[in-house]
């Protein structure tokens, strides 16, 4: 039997937890694995791209365990009653090959996503950030602003989205929490005064989101929503007078802010900064980038850590998803003899 954690499920053991909790808990996992990311088989994700959106495939391997996640990233989904990213994956065990934990993954990818945020957040920013402007208020943005809570503390937000009604669900969602949220009248507006910018918008488009003039020195910009050939936010000027930070540069070269760039333009992978390899932020008035794309290590270690927590709780029920006959031989021997005869 293979154990399954699907939405309702994952709602119950979120719920149990308190969001903020649940990604302080996977902070450290990642701190973990990203110490240790050479040991992992890293490739960039397989895509297929589409006029409507991509899907994408994201295998990884410790030698111990697999791990994939099937994702879709598709902006114009909101407008047709669709979520811009859904996702599911897959743990499994190297020594058989067999299936451990399946789990649905729309959820859990939003809480990772923010939980990388804050991991790399808590090395680059400056640790007396008290403000963020977000850019994007939708599905993501909430889980960015605990995450940026869990690692720094933060609870003033300035938010800017086009949708007006997107930003008011931020504000319902999260005053609740305690954040003090004004709504912005731009994106320039949102990120006056910000110590952390976060930009989370969904557009197919080469878009500047965030303008060059927009950045002030010692601002950690967190770039989530740029994580597609030709779906950009940022002005290109902004990377050329900060210090970039990527998960792994093959993948973000084709997908990040970065694709804006040649091949030679300098970045950091960030797990460099966290085993000492290289520098993070080494000036208060230094500009850090996180050119966020999401890679398959972080979705790895959400499974591990979700695998952990929920091992043996009623978060988690088994399922029959592989086909286990008696004899590992006699795998016709399960359906033959209840076969009609012609
Ligand atoms: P979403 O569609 O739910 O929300 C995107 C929001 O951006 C919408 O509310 C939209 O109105 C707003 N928006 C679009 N263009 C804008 C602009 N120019 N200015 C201000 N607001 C604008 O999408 P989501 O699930 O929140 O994801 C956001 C982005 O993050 C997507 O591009 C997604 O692919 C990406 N993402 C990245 C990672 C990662 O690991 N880096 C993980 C998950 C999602």
């Amino acid at each position: 039997m293979t154990r399954f954690v699907g939405v309702r499920d994952m709602v119950r053991w979120v719920s149990s937890r308190a969001p903020q909790a649940v990604i302080a808990g996977m902070v450290d996992y990642l701190d973990e694995d990203f110490r240790r990311w050479e040991q992992f088989e890293r490739a960039p994700r397989v895509a297929s791209h589409t006029p409507y959106g991509v899907i994408e495939l994201m295998p990884t391997s410790d030698f111990e365990k697999y791990a994939f996640k099937y994702v879709n990233g598709h902006p114009s989904n909101p407008t047709l009653g669709f979520q811009t990213v859904t996702a599911f994956g897959l743990l499994s065990d190297v020594r058989n090959g067999y299936p451990i934990l399946l789990a649905e993954m729309t959820l859990l990818t939003a809480l990772r996503t923010a939980a990388t945020s804050a991991l790399v957040a808590r090395q680059l920013a400056r640790p007396d950030s008290t403000v963020m402007g977000m850019i994007g208020s939708g599905s993501q943005a909430e889980f960015q602003a605990l995450g940026m809570r869990a690692a720094l503390g933060i609870n003033t937000l300035r938010v800017w989205d086009t949708d007006p009604l997107a930003m008011q669900k931020f504000v319902r969602n999260l005053e609740p929490l305690g954040f003090d949220i004004r709504i912005a009248s731009s994106a320039a507006d949102a990120t006056a005064g910000a110590d952390v910018v976060t930009t989370c918008t969904a557009d197919k488009a080469l878009a500047t989101v965030l303008r060059d003039d927009m950045v002030q020195p010692g601002m950690h910009i967190n770039a989530i929503g740029g994580d597609c050939p030709g779906k950009t936010e940022l002005d290109p000027a902004i990377l050329d007078r900060s210090t970039v930070f990527v998960e792994h540069t093959a993948q973000t070269r084709i997908e990040g802010e970065i694709q804006q760039k040649p091949e030679s333009f300098p970045v950091t992978e960030f797990w460099q900064v966290l085993t000492g390899d290289a520098p993070g932020r080494v000036a208060a008035d230094q500009i850090t980038v996180f050119d966020s794309v999401g890679f398959a290590i972080e979705d790895f270690t959400a499974l591990r850590y979700l695998s952990d927590q929920v091992l043996g709780t009623e978060y988690e029920v088994q399922i029959d998803l592989v086909a286990e006959p008696d004899d590992p031989k006699d795998l016709f021997g399960m359906v033959g003899v209840l076969a009609p005869i012609v």
